[in-house]
């Protein structure tokens, strides 16, 4: 094997595009050992915990991961499975392309920008707590530190993808002195950057815009709320959650992951769209240096969609996954 990489099945609809994305890079040639191992729902019935340290360990060791989505059980007194492994394996930036696909009946067309979130902080933080009988308080953290890592990794992003525009969503209207540093600091660091357009945006507008004209943007900066909620937008702009792909990304790993969650009114029935996640699995192996097998991968999926013949029901058609993967390891451009 070439290569070895830790893979998350996850939770619902988890199991079912892991596969068919796993179907793909076989078929594309690329010989990877997954280490498989359960996170969620499925590792608290196995063992007690739904993010075991044997993930973490599996992850420190690889440095590339592959995930399906995972749920954080409900009122059993865990914190977010996504977000502790972002903390424990400190994958600060969440990388979320967001373009158009041939086929895919959607808002706007040629729609081609990049959100970078800050995955660390902000209202993510969970420090929340009652102080008094209904009033709590939840405390927005945002530190000059993790402030100048995502923008440094937004520059260098920008600068290898060849893209002029970095725009900060932020609201420092109201949040002065938290957004007024994260603004501060990321233009300390656009210093070094000076062939790069920086700007600032209130996010309010940053949404009104991409509503209007999505080319209004290059790169879109956000702190972790701001950045998950323009992600989802994002998403609902070029045809919706099934085919966004993501990656957190952290100076010594990365995980990719689709922007969807497990999607439990789906599971289990062969209905779910694997498209997000091959697109994430692209980004994969983007990121290790197989652009080459990355183009091949996109292609085929931008020939399937165009093709029209072969859409889970989320797109209007009514194949299945594994119908969907065959497709597309058929369509796969020769080497
Ligand atoms: P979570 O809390 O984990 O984000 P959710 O149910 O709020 O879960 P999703 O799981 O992302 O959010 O699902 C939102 C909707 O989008 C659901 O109706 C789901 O069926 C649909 N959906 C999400 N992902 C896919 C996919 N890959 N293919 C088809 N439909 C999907």
């Amino acid at each position: 094997m070439e290569y070895r990489f830790t893979l998350i099945p996850g939770d619902g609809i988890g199991p079912e595009v892991t596969a068919a994305t796993r179907e793909v890079l076989r078929a594309a040639g690329l010989r990877i050992e997954w280490e498989i191992h359960d996170a969620g729902q499925v590792a608290v019935e196995q063992t007690g915990s739904p993010l075991p340290d044997a993930v973490l360990d599996s992850i420190r060791r690889n440095r590339i991961a592959l995930k399906g989505p995972v749920t954080t059980p409900v009122g059993k007194g865990f914190s977010s499975v996504n977000v502790g492994l972002r903390k424990a394996l400190n994958l600060y930036a969440c990388l979320r392309p967001v373009r158009s696909l041939p086929g895919v009946a959607s808002p706007w067309r040629d729609v081609d920008l990049v959100i970078i979130r800050e995955n660390t902080e902000g209202l993510y933080s969970g420090l929340e707590h009652v102080v008094a009988p209904g009033v709590a308080v939840a405390v927005k953290i945002i530190t000059r530190e993790a402030s100048r890592a995502i923008a440094r990794f937004a520059f260098e992003h920008a600068k290898a993808e060849g893209r002029h525009r970095v725009t900060i969503a932020h609201k420092a209207s109201v949040m002065r002195l938290g957004d007024g540093l994260f603004i501060d600091t990321v233009r300390e660091v656009a210093a070094d950057y000076p062939f790069i357009v920086t700007d600032a945006v209130e996010v309010d507008n940053v949404a009104l815009q991409l509503a209007q004209d999505p080319s209004a943007f290059d790169v879109l900066l956000l702190e972790n709320l701001f950045g998950d909620i323009v992600s989802d937008l994002g998403a609902g702009l070029v045809g919706g959650l099934g085919l966004v792909p993501g990656a957190n990304i952290g100076d010594t790993a990365a995980v990719f992951e689709a922007v969807h969650g497990s999607a439990p009114d789906i599971a289990g029935k062969g209905r779910a769209n694997p498209i997000a996640l091959m697109l994430s699995a692209a980004m994969m192996l983007h990121h290790i240096g197989e652009r080459r097998q990355a183009t091949r991968i996109r292609e085929s999926i931008a020939t399937v969609l165009a093709a029209g013949r072969t859409l889970t029901p989320d797109l209007g058609g009514s194949a299945s996954t594994m119908d969907v993967a065959a497709a597309i390891a058929d369509a796969l451009p020769r080497t």
